[in-house]
């Protein structure tokens, strides 16, 4: 299992594995062949079919700029992996390269068939239940196990990412305006947050500002705004939010924050490793469910609950999103996917509350391992018209213009 760095990325919106993925293959090619004169880039699966709502073009062509590409959107062509791209470079007229780039999700990339050789396995444990067993046998709590594995400089990086949170979300509360496309949908956060300070009970303030900090960041992504991958850019408000909230309105010290937001990120990097994180290849469960479990562990990890009560409020927070389906109206990172977070944001306080309490009257009978794979088996069923593809759900139901 890779370093948790490669859970949490700092990068422009609005989708890590249709904007992140395609943006860091085209890198890749621009390093390999920086005498190339022209690109031709060809999209399949999702990524043909939803690559303009999440600005998957625009962002290619940004990053080859000024050599010129061409982009082909093939909806017809089967692939193994939904979010396949191939990329050709070329010298005066002759090929001079190919690569089959693979957006496995998150901003991570397989090239040819291999995984980036930039990202070596650090984790020799890649199981909750085994991860458990050595924390018990040291009797040490589960951030103090990523620090053994992560080594001094992780710390550093981590307050890079806990700084570019609070940035992204600030950045929102200030936006006002409509966001770019076709859904003329307008940004809602700042509103959100001011309503938040005249209501007059205090659990809906708290609960507003939650939600307008995940609409915030996620406003940000929508727009193509520097968000922090968290697992991915679809689901980039959750643990932001939380973040946000447990910083300045709860005064949370920033030392328990960044252990909770380790401990979080090892939740996300076994969903990677055990599932996937992409929408495109099971749905919505493994994007914002994913987050979700990743905001119940921060949460439960920031109110100094036990490795068993972690593992616990994200099982919580996973399960009860199985089955989510990834239907983005226009192909957009908008409908249904902001409101989403900020559900998601609340739910992971709720998992986490309920982890506190459920622990001391029973054990639980289903763990994380347990809940992950089942979440991997769903997506397999899932139809690809309800993953990520646009072809189903809201996306058919909801008109994609006003
Ligand atoms: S519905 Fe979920 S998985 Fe699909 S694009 Fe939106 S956030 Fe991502």
């Amino acid at each position: 299992m890779q370093s948790i760095r490669q859970i949490y990325k700092i990068g422009p919106g609005p989708s890590s594995s249709h904007t992140f993925g395609p943006m860091m293959a085209a890198k890749y090619m621009l390093e390999q062949y920086p005498q190339a004169m022209q690109f031709d880039v060809s999209l399949f699966g999702s990524l043909a079919l939803t690559g303009k709502g999440h600005l998957t073009d625009k962002i290619i062509e940004k990053t080859f700029h000024p050599i010129p590409c061409t982009i082909h959107f093939d909806i017809k062509k089967e692939v193994d992996h939904p979010n396949t791209m191939i990329i050709t470079a070329y010298g005066k007229q002759e090929v001079i390269g190919q690569h089959t780039f693979v957006s496995i999700g998150g901003g991570k990339i397989e090239i040819d068939g291999k995984k980036n050789a930039d990202e070596p396995d650090i984790y020799t444990l890649t199981t909750m239940d085994a991860i458990q067993a050595y924390c018990h046998q040291h009797h040490i709590r589960l951030d103090q196990y990523i620090d053994q594995v992560e080594g001094l400089e992780f710390d550093k990086y981590m307050h890079k990412i806990f700084s570019q949170m609070l940035k992204t979300v600030n950045t929102g509360l200030k936006r006002t305006g409509v966001l770019p496309g076709s859904l003329k949908i307008e940004r809602i956060a700042h509103a959100l947050y001011q309503s938040a300070h005249s209501c007059d009970d205090p659990q809906d303030t708290n609960s507003l500002l939650l939600a307008s900090y995940a609409y915030a960041a996620n406003e940000q992504n929508a727009s193509g705004g520097i968000v922090v991958t968290a697992p991915t850019m679809g689901s980039c408000g959750v643990l932001p939010s939380l973040v946000y909230h447990f910083y300045h309105d709860l005064k949370y010290p920033k030392q328990t924050i960044l252990q909770g937001l380790k401990v979080a990120g090892l939740i996300g990097n076994l969903v990677q490793t055990n599932a996937t994180i992409s929408g495109a290849k099971a749905g919505c469960q493994a994007e914002v469910g994913a987050a979700c479990a990743m905001g119940a562990a921060f949460v439960a990890s920031c109110q100094f609950q036990t490795n068993e009560q972690i593992e616990c409020a994200a099982e919580i927070g996973l399960e009860h999103h199985l089955g989510l389906t990834c239907d983005p109206v226009g192909g957009y990172v908008m409908i249904p996917c902001i409101e989403r977070n900020a559900v998601a944001a609340q739910r992971s306080i709720d998992a986490a509350r309920l982890a506190k309490y459920l622990r001391n009257v029973k054990k639980n009978r289903v763990s994380l391992d347990m809940v992950i794979q089942t979440m991997n088996l769903t997506g397999k069923k899932l139809p690809i018209e309800l993953k990520e593809s646009a072809l189903g759900g809201l996306a058919v139901v909801v008109p994609d213009k006003q």
